[in-house]
């Protein structure tokens, strides 16, 4: 499928230079949809996933029916001040300022098998910040998942080093 032409690419978005892959006329596409999910759940279907970890907030459209798909447990991490329970939170460094993401301290039991799942990486901050919060675990992480891969940001280079797999590479 040409997961691209279903991808819109919109300029200057949110500010000027950057070109946002905005991937909601994949998701309002059935035929897109269904195989954005499925190409994961089968490139997965021979490993032991425990749970799927989503990055807010897109993560999660593609986090919970993987998780569904695989039998695994969902586990979202979550920008500041959404989670109502005990957190261990991480600050992280973007272009410009930075941002907080947050999980539960009772969100992964030990040992647990785990992976990363959001919708692009591009600088690979927000992915290697979540990578950071896992370490507060004693789980195992297996993977990231991503649809779209900025390449030249060489976002997957800030990454610990487990398989890395994206759909679309631009
Ligand atoms: P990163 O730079 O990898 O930390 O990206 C941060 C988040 O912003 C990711 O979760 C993406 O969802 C989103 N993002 C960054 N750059 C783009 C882009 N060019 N198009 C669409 N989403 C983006």
């Amino acid at each position: 499928m040409d997961l691209k032409a279903l991808i819109r690419d919109v300029p200057d978005f949110p500010e000027p230079g950057i070109m946002f892959r905005d991937i909601t006329t994949l998701l309002q596409d059935h035929q897109g949809l269904s195989y954005v999910i499925d190409h994961f759940a089968n490139n997965l279907a021979n490993q032991e996933i425990d749970c799927i970890i989503a990055i807010e907030s897109r993560g999660f459209i593609l986090g919970a029916p993987l998780a569904y798909h695989l039998g695994a447990g969902f586990i979202p991490v979550r920008k500041p001040g959404k989670l109502p329970a005990e957190i261990h939170s991480i600050d992280y460094q973007l272009e410009y300022g930075s941002d907080r993401l947050e999980i539960h301290q009772d969100a992964i039991k030990p040992g647990s098998k785990v992976l990363v799942v959001d919708d692009v990486i591009a600088t690979g901050g927000t992915a290697a910040a979540t990578a950071t919060l896992l370490e507060k675990f004693s789980c195992d992480l297996l993977g990231f998942a991503f649809i779209v891969e900025l390449t030249a940001l060489a976002g997957r280079d800030k990454l610990p080093s487990v398989p890395v797999h994206s759909i679309v590479q631009y």
